[in-house]
Protein backbone atom coordinates (compact mmCIF):
# COMPACT_ATOMS: atom_id res chain seq x y z
CA UNK A 1 0.00 0.00 0.00
CA UNK A 2 0.89 3.87 -1.06
CA UNK A 3 1.70 6.46 1.15
CA UNK A 4 -1.50 8.80 1.73
CA UNK A 5 -0.19 12.55 0.61
CA UNK A 6 -2.24 14.14 3.21
CA UNK A 7 -2.83 17.50 1.64
CA UNK A 8 -5.75 18.85 4.23
CA UNK A 9 -2.57 18.90 6.89
CA UNK A 10 -0.30 20.14 4.70
CA UNK A 11 -2.81 23.37 3.85
CA UNK A 12 -3.46 23.55 7.12
CA UNK A 13 0.48 23.97 8.03
CA UNK A 14 0.51 26.78 5.28
CA UNK A 15 -2.43 28.60 6.29
CA UNK A 16 -0.91 28.72 9.94
CA UNK A 17 2.29 30.26 8.31
CA UNK A 18 0.16 33.00 5.92
CA UNK A 19 -1.35 33.81 9.10
CA UNK A 20 2.05 34.27 11.06
CA UNK A 21 2.80 36.35 7.70
CA UNK A 22 0.01 38.50 7.70
CA UNK A 23 0.16 39.09 11.53
CA UNK A 24 4.07 40.40 10.35
CA UNK A 25 3.24 42.45 7.30
CA UNK A 26 0.95 44.40 9.97
CA UNK A 27 3.21 45.12 12.51
CA UNK A 28 6.11 46.22 10.79
CA UNK A 29 4.35 47.91 7.51
CA UNK A 30 1.03 48.07 8.87
CA UNK A 31 -0.38 46.42 5.98
CA UNK A 32 -3.22 44.47 5.56
CA UNK A 33 -3.42 42.27 2.42
CA UNK A 34 -6.41 42.82 1.04
CA UNK A 35 -8.06 39.93 -1.51
CA UNK A 36 -10.61 40.55 -4.24
CA UNK A 37 -13.01 37.64 -5.03
CA UNK A 38 -15.59 38.69 -8.16
CA UNK A 39 -18.37 35.97 -8.92
CA UNK A 40 -20.08 36.56 -11.93
CA UNK A 41 -23.76 34.23 -11.83
CA UNK A 42 -25.16 31.79 -9.87
CA UNK A 43 -23.07 28.39 -11.11
CA UNK A 44 -23.70 26.24 -7.64
CA UNK A 45 -19.98 24.93 -7.40
CA UNK A 46 -18.70 28.65 -7.83
CA UNK A 47 -20.40 29.72 -5.03
CA UNK A 48 -19.13 27.31 -2.69
CA UNK A 49 -15.25 27.95 -3.73
CA UNK A 50 -15.88 31.33 -3.62
CA UNK A 51 -17.42 31.08 0.48
CA UNK A 52 -14.63 28.80 1.12
CA UNK A 53 -12.18 31.57 -0.26
CA UNK A 54 -13.55 34.65 1.37
CA UNK A 55 -13.63 32.62 5.06
CA UNK A 56 -10.30 31.57 4.75
CA UNK A 57 -9.36 34.93 3.90
CA UNK A 58 -10.82 36.61 6.62
CA UNK A 59 -9.37 33.22 9.17
CA UNK A 60 -5.76 34.46 8.37
CA UNK A 61 -6.34 37.75 9.08
CA UNK A 62 -6.35 39.15 5.56
CA UNK A 63 -9.37 41.57 4.28
CA UNK A 64 -11.87 40.12 1.78
CA UNK A 65 -13.87 41.88 -0.75
CA UNK A 66 -16.81 39.82 -2.43
CA UNK A 67 -18.25 41.07 -5.82
CA UNK A 68 -21.39 39.06 -6.75
CA UNK A 69 -22.82 40.35 -10.55
CA UNK A 70 -26.07 38.66 -12.41
CA UNK A 71 -25.43 35.68 -14.58
CA UNK A 72 -26.71 38.66 -17.29
CA UNK A 73 -23.62 41.10 -16.31
CA UNK A 74 -21.77 42.55 -19.53
CA UNK A 75 -18.21 42.14 -20.28
CA UNK A 76 -17.75 46.10 -20.31
CA UNK A 77 -19.62 46.51 -16.91
CA UNK A 78 -17.20 43.51 -15.67
CA UNK A 79 -14.03 45.19 -17.34
CA UNK A 80 -15.06 48.83 -15.73
CA UNK A 81 -15.07 46.39 -12.24
CA UNK A 82 -12.00 44.92 -12.51
CA UNK A 83 -10.18 48.32 -13.45
CA UNK A 84 -11.57 49.97 -10.36
CA UNK A 85 -10.25 46.91 -8.47
CA UNK A 86 -7.03 47.86 -10.02
CA UNK A 87 -6.69 50.92 -8.95
CA UNK A 88 -8.15 50.64 -5.48
CA UNK A 89 -4.82 50.28 -3.11
CA UNK A 90 -6.71 47.83 -0.12
CA UNK A 91 -7.00 45.28 -3.12
CA UNK A 92 -3.79 43.43 -3.59
CA UNK A 93 -5.07 40.41 -5.35
CA UNK A 94 -7.96 40.01 -7.74
CA UNK A 95 -9.09 36.89 -8.63
CA UNK A 96 -12.78 36.41 -10.95
CA UNK A 97 -13.88 33.42 -10.52
CA UNK A 98 -14.22 30.80 -13.59
CA UNK A 99 -16.03 29.96 -15.62
CA UNK A 100 -18.00 33.15 -16.49
CA UNK A 101 -21.24 33.30 -18.66
CA UNK A 102 -20.85 32.68 -22.22
CA UNK A 103 -20.86 36.59 -23.08
CA UNK A 104 -18.34 37.18 -21.71
CA UNK A 105 -14.72 36.57 -22.92
CA UNK A 106 -12.60 35.05 -19.80
CA UNK A 107 -9.24 35.78 -21.84
CA UNK A 108 -9.81 39.93 -21.84
CA UNK A 109 -11.26 39.76 -18.67
CA UNK A 110 -7.81 38.06 -17.22
CA UNK A 111 -5.64 40.35 -19.25
CA UNK A 112 -7.38 43.28 -17.75
CA UNK A 113 -6.12 42.47 -13.91
CA UNK A 114 -3.38 44.09 -13.06
CA UNK A 115 -0.56 41.82 -13.47
CA UNK A 116 0.81 41.78 -10.16
CA UNK A 117 -2.63 41.72 -8.48
CA UNK A 118 -3.35 38.46 -10.77
CA UNK A 119 -3.39 35.97 -7.94
CA UNK A 120 -4.85 33.67 -9.86
CA UNK A 121 -1.56 33.70 -12.40
CA UNK A 122 -3.49 33.43 -15.40
CA UNK A 123 -2.38 36.70 -16.99
CA UNK A 124 -1.23 36.48 -20.07
CA UNK A 125 2.24 38.17 -19.06
CA UNK A 126 2.60 35.76 -15.45
CA UNK A 127 2.35 32.56 -17.72
CA UNK A 128 4.84 34.03 -20.36
CA UNK A 129 7.33 34.86 -17.08
CA UNK A 130 6.32 31.42 -16.15
CA UNK A 131 7.22 29.77 -19.53
CA UNK A 132 11.23 31.76 -19.24
CA UNK A 133 11.27 30.92 -15.88
CA UNK A 134 11.17 33.92 -14.21
CA UNK A 135 9.63 35.23 -11.41
CA UNK A 136 5.63 35.52 -11.34
CA UNK A 137 2.55 34.69 -9.95
CA UNK A 138 1.96 31.22 -10.23
CA UNK A 139 -1.47 29.46 -10.23
CA UNK A 140 -2.93 27.77 -7.14
CA UNK A 141 -3.52 24.69 -8.28
CA UNK A 142 -0.21 24.00 -10.17
CA UNK A 143 1.53 25.67 -7.21
CA UNK A 144 -0.58 23.38 -4.68
CA UNK A 145 0.91 20.19 -6.77
CA UNK A 146 4.90 20.89 -6.43
CA UNK A 147 4.80 21.60 -2.95
CA UNK A 148 2.83 18.19 -2.49
CA UNK A 149 5.06 16.21 -4.74
CA UNK A 150 8.44 17.94 -2.90
CA UNK A 151 7.10 17.41 0.31
CA UNK A 152 6.87 14.07 -0.68
CA UNK A 153 10.33 13.30 -2.50
CA UNK A 154 12.36 16.42 -1.99
CA UNK A 155 14.23 16.78 -4.72
CA UNK A 156 12.43 15.79 -8.00
CA UNK A 157 15.41 17.04 -10.16
CA UNK A 158 15.73 14.16 -13.27
CA UNK A 159 12.65 12.56 -12.55
CA UNK A 160 10.44 11.44 -15.27
CA UNK A 161 7.00 13.10 -15.16
CA UNK A 162 3.83 12.65 -17.27
CA UNK A 163 0.99 15.27 -16.86
CA UNK A 164 -1.96 13.90 -18.15
CA UNK A 165 -4.07 16.82 -19.15
CA UNK A 166 -3.16 20.27 -21.11
CA UNK A 167 -5.00 23.12 -19.93
CA UNK A 168 -3.93 26.75 -19.24
CA UNK A 169 -5.17 26.39 -15.57
CA UNK A 170 -3.81 22.94 -14.40
CA UNK A 171 -1.61 20.97 -17.46
CA UNK A 172 0.08 23.46 -18.68
CA UNK A 173 1.93 25.63 -15.71
CA UNK A 174 2.59 22.26 -13.85
CA UNK A 175 4.31 21.15 -16.56
CA UNK A 176 6.70 24.52 -16.81
CA UNK A 177 7.41 23.87 -12.83
CA UNK A 178 8.27 20.93 -13.47
CA UNK A 179 10.42 21.54 -16.34
CA UNK A 180 11.82 24.30 -13.85
CA UNK A 181 12.62 21.57 -10.97
CA UNK A 182 14.28 19.70 -13.77
CA UNK A 183 12.12 17.39 -14.21
CA UNK A 184 11.91 15.42 -17.78
CA UNK A 185 8.27 16.17 -18.97
CA UNK A 186 5.30 14.63 -20.91
CA UNK A 187 2.21 16.41 -21.40
CA UNK A 188 -0.69 14.12 -22.21
CA UNK A 189 -4.01 14.60 -23.95
CA UNK A 190 -6.67 13.69 -25.50
CA UNK A 191 -4.95 12.87 -28.66
CA UNK A 192 -1.93 11.16 -27.01
CA UNK A 193 -1.41 7.43 -27.82
CA UNK A 194 -1.39 4.46 -25.76
CA UNK A 195 -1.40 6.38 -22.94
CA UNK A 196 -0.89 3.75 -20.10
CA UNK A 197 2.30 2.61 -21.56
CA UNK A 198 3.88 6.44 -21.60
CA UNK A 199 2.66 6.67 -17.83
CA UNK A 200 4.18 3.62 -16.37
CA UNK A 201 7.09 5.20 -17.65
CA UNK A 202 6.98 7.93 -15.05
CA UNK A 203 7.99 8.22 -11.67
CA UNK A 204 5.73 11.44 -11.06
CA UNK A 205 1.92 10.90 -12.31
CA UNK A 206 -0.43 14.36 -12.36
CA UNK A 207 -3.71 13.70 -13.61
CA UNK A 208 -5.48 16.76 -14.67
CA UNK A 209 -8.17 15.11 -17.08
CA UNK A 210 -11.72 15.81 -16.02
CA UNK A 211 -12.47 12.23 -16.36
CA UNK A 212 -13.39 10.00 -13.14
CA UNK A 213 -11.08 7.44 -12.04
CA UNK A 214 -9.82 7.42 -15.78
CA UNK A 215 -6.11 6.36 -14.34
CA UNK A 216 -5.71 2.51 -13.28
CA UNK A 217 -3.53 0.72 -10.93
CA UNK A 218 -1.56 -0.88 -14.21
CA UNK A 219 -0.98 2.66 -15.92
CA UNK A 220 1.37 3.53 -12.58
CA UNK A 221 4.96 2.38 -12.21
CA UNK A 222 5.33 0.55 -9.10
CA UNK A 223 6.73 3.05 -6.31
CA UNK A 224 5.88 6.71 -8.59
CA UNK A 225 4.11 9.28 -6.54
CA UNK A 226 0.97 9.91 -7.87
CA UNK A 227 -1.28 13.74 -8.13
CA UNK A 228 -4.57 13.02 -8.65
CA UNK A 229 -5.97 16.85 -9.33
CA UNK A 230 -9.13 15.93 -10.60
CA UNK A 231 -12.65 16.48 -8.69
CA UNK A 232 -15.86 14.72 -10.11
CA UNK A 233 -19.22 13.94 -8.69
CA UNK A 234 -20.29 10.85 -9.40
CA UNK A 235 -23.30 8.60 -8.37
CA UNK A 236 -21.97 5.38 -6.55
CA UNK A 237 -23.58 1.69 -6.95
CA UNK A 238 -25.51 2.91 -3.79
CA UNK A 239 -26.77 5.62 -5.91
CA UNK A 240 -24.89 7.94 -3.29
CA UNK A 241 -23.13 11.35 -4.65
CA UNK A 242 -19.54 11.39 -4.18
CA UNK A 243 -16.82 13.20 -4.76
CA UNK A 244 -13.91 11.26 -6.79
CA UNK A 245 -10.60 11.86 -8.61
CA UNK A 246 -8.89 11.07 -12.25
CA UNK A 247 -7.26 8.48 -10.49
CA UNK A 248 -8.78 5.07 -9.52
CA UNK A 249 -8.21 5.02 -6.19
CA UNK A 250 -8.54 1.27 -5.40
CA UNK A 251 -5.99 0.15 -8.08
CA UNK A 252 -3.57 2.85 -8.31
CA UNK A 253 -2.95 3.07 -4.38
CA UNK A 254 -1.95 -0.74 -4.46
CA UNK A 255 0.99 -0.06 -6.57
CA UNK A 256 2.14 3.89 -6.14
CA UNK A 257 4.77 4.40 -3.62
CA UNK A 258 2.47 7.64 -2.55
CA UNK A 259 -0.49 8.92 -3.85
CA UNK A 260 -2.92 12.30 -2.75
CA UNK A 261 -6.52 11.42 -2.19
CA UNK A 262 -9.71 13.08 -3.37
CA UNK A 263 -11.24 14.86 -1.22
CA UNK A 264 -8.32 15.52 0.98
CA UNK A 265 -5.32 16.01 -1.47
CA UNK A 266 -4.62 19.02 -4.20
CA UNK A 267 -8.32 20.38 -3.47
CA UNK A 268 -7.44 22.18 0.17
CA UNK A 269 -4.04 23.29 -1.24
CA UNK A 270 -5.10 25.29 -3.96
CA UNK A 271 -6.71 27.71 -1.58
CA UNK A 272 -4.08 27.92 1.11
CA UNK A 273 -1.38 28.91 -2.38
CA UNK A 274 -4.58 31.49 -2.85
CA UNK A 275 -3.46 33.18 0.04
CA UNK A 276 0.08 32.73 -0.36
CA UNK A 277 -0.21 34.41 -3.48
CA UNK A 278 -2.04 37.81 -1.83
CA UNK A 279 0.96 38.18 0.40
CA UNK A 280 3.48 37.61 -2.23
CA UNK A 281 1.32 39.95 -4.06
CA UNK A 282 1.11 42.63 -1.27
CA UNK A 283 4.66 42.61 -0.97
CA UNK A 284 5.62 42.89 -4.69
CA UNK A 285 3.29 45.87 -5.09
CA UNK A 286 4.55 47.91 -1.60
CA UNK A 287 8.40 46.72 -2.68
CA UNK A 288 9.24 45.28 0.99
CA UNK A 289 10.08 41.61 1.36
CA UNK A 290 8.46 38.70 2.21
CA UNK A 291 7.67 38.26 5.72
CA UNK A 292 9.75 35.42 7.16
CA UNK A 293 6.99 32.77 7.90
CA UNK A 294 6.48 32.16 4.11
CA UNK A 295 9.98 33.47 2.69
P1 LIG B 1 -9.94 20.84 -18.85
O1 LIG B 1 -11.23 20.21 -19.25
O2 LIG B 1 -9.70 22.26 -19.16
O3 LIG B 1 -8.73 20.00 -19.48
C1 LIG B 1 -8.76 18.60 -19.47
C2 LIG B 1 -7.55 18.07 -20.18
O4 LIG B 1 -7.61 16.65 -20.13
C3 LIG B 1 -7.47 18.46 -21.64
O5 LIG B 1 -6.16 18.83 -21.99
C4 LIG B 1 -7.89 17.20 -22.39
O6 LIG B 1 -7.23 16.99 -23.62
C5 LIG B 1 -7.43 16.12 -21.43
N1 LIG B 1 -8.25 14.91 -21.59
C6 LIG B 1 -9.59 14.82 -21.58
N2 LIG B 1 -9.97 13.54 -21.76
C7 LIG B 1 -8.83 12.83 -21.91
C8 LIG B 1 -8.55 11.46 -22.14
N3 LIG B 1 -9.52 10.55 -22.26
N4 LIG B 1 -7.27 11.07 -22.24
C9 LIG B 1 -6.27 11.97 -22.10
N5 LIG B 1 -6.46 13.28 -21.87
C10 LIG B 1 -7.73 13.70 -21.79
O7 LIG B 1 -9.82 20.54 -17.29
P2 LIG B 1 -9.00 21.32 -16.13
O8 LIG B 1 -7.56 21.27 -16.41
O9 LIG B 1 -9.65 22.59 -15.84
O10 LIG B 1 -9.34 20.35 -14.90
C11 LIG B 1 -8.92 19.00 -14.87
C12 LIG B 1 -9.48 18.35 -13.61
O11 LIG B 1 -8.94 19.01 -12.47
C13 LIG B 1 -11.00 18.45 -13.44
O12 LIG B 1 -11.45 17.27 -12.80
C14 LIG B 1 -11.18 19.64 -12.53
O13 LIG B 1 -12.37 19.55 -11.77
C15 LIG B 1 -9.98 19.50 -11.63
N6 LIG B 1 -9.52 20.75 -11.02
C16 LIG B 1 -9.21 20.71 -9.69
C17 LIG B 1 -8.73 21.82 -9.06
C18 LIG B 1 -8.37 21.72 -7.62
O14 LIG B 1 -8.28 22.70 -6.93
N7 LIG B 1 -8.07 20.51 -7.12
C19 LIG B 1 -8.58 23.11 -9.75
C20 LIG B 1 -8.84 23.03 -11.18
C21 LIG B 1 -9.32 21.88 -11.77
P3 LIG B 1 -7.42 17.96 -24.91
O15 LIG B 1 -6.65 19.20 -24.60
O16 LIG B 1 -6.85 17.16 -26.01
O17 LIG B 1 -8.90 18.20 -25.01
Amino acid sequence: MSTVIDGKALAETLRSRIKQAVSELQAEHNIVPGLAVVLVGENPASQVYVRSKARQTVEVGMQSFEHRLPENTSESDLVQLIKELNQEPQVNGILVQLPLPAQINSEHIINTINVNKDVDGFHVENTGRLSIGSDSLIPCTPAGCLILLKRTIGDIAGQNAIIIGRSNIVGKPVAQLLLKEHCTVTIAHSRTRDLSSTCRQADIVIAAVGVPEMVKGDWIKPRATVIDVGINRITDNSGKSKLVGDVDYASASEVAGAITPVPGGVGPMTIACLLQNTIIATCRQRQIKLPEAIS
